[in-house]
């Protein structure tokens, strides 16, 4: 299944994307996809109803805002240096165990909606990247057993003001928590919905130029490895948001570095978890 929510900021409603990419309100399931609908028996609730009442659920009218595709979650916790190619363009070695930050859930966003520059930043940047969904409780998870607490997949844009996050002391998170720096979605993909999700491409372009254009193959550390490690240090809730890092073409990677300015538009995808796109705003003038 495709979950997606719909409607004003911060009064979204669920939905779901049909099999033939039919958008439909599922108001009438009852409940959003937050923690309770990842914990409990949400996922299994909704595949009944829809085969229900999918066909007569209200289609989606043109132009409907998508929101942020899962309900505010407890936490965004985020996988740093993850790709071969992106340690690379850093210059960083490549770590030796993942590096972990957490990014504030209040910058979660909706896959189109603009983002505002945050103030006093002149350096933010992109980083597309793919996101796992907790389904299940993960405290002190095995490798093995990680998948299963992994409800499925949704497209993520790590926004980073990295003068916030190198230049002002420690630590990432303030460089990462800006409101609008984690537009998720245009939807969950249920676990089932993405079994390439090992090699999948992954690719972003500004302003029509391809800046990113890789695969999830390059990560060091896989999904499997990632949720477990991360296990080891936090419980994860149903609902959370792993972050599983960025490929290279990072605007901090460009010769010069290429930054984010008002008027540019940024547009990106993973295969089977559809496309998102960003215009960049300038900071309100307050
Ligand atoms: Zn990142």
């Amino acid at each position: 299944m495709k979950l997606l929510r719909h409607g004003a900021p911060g009064a979204e409603r669920p939905g779901v994307q049909l099999p033939d990419g039919t958008q439909v309100d599922a108001s009438g399931f009852g409940g959003d996809w937050d923690e309770a609908f990842f914990g409990g028996d949400g996922l299994e609730r909704l595949r009944r109803w829809l085969a229900g009442e999918g066909a007569r659920a209200p289609r989606l009218a043109a132009g409907t805002r998508l929101g942020p595709a899962i309900a505010r979650p407890s936490k965004l916790v985020c996988i740093g240096l993850n790709y071969r190619d992106h340690a690379r363009e850093t210059g960083a070695a490549l770590p030796k165990e993942p590096i972990i930050f957490l990014k504030a859930s209040s910058a979660v966003a909706g896959p189109h909606d603009d983002l505002v520059l945050p103030r006093g930043g002149d350096k933010t940047d992109w980083e597309a990247e793919l996101a796992v969904v907790i389904g299940a409780r993960a405290k002190y998870v095995s490798v093995d057993g990680a998948l299963a607490h992994v409800a499925g997949f949704v497209l993520h844009n790590d926004y980073s003001e990295r003068g916030f996050q190198k230049e002002r002391g420690g630590q990432w998170t303030k460089g990462k928590s800006a409101d609008g720096f984690a537009p998720l979605g245009p939807f969950v993909a249920t676990l089932d919905e993405l079994p390439s999700f090992a090699a999948a491409r992954v690719w972003l372009e500004v302003n029509g130029v391809m800046a990113q254009d890789s695969s999830t193959a390059e990560m060091i550390f896989d999904v499997p490895t990632l949720v477990s490690y991360v296990s080891q240090f936090m419980t994860l809730l149903p609902g959370d948001v792993l972050s599983t890092g960025t490929p290279a073409g990072v605007g901090m990677g460009h010769d010069p570095p290429r930054y984010l300015r008002p008027g540019d538009v940024v547009r990106y995808g993973i295969e089977g978890l559809g496309e998102a796109r960003q215009r960049i705003v300038a900071a309100a003038s307050i």
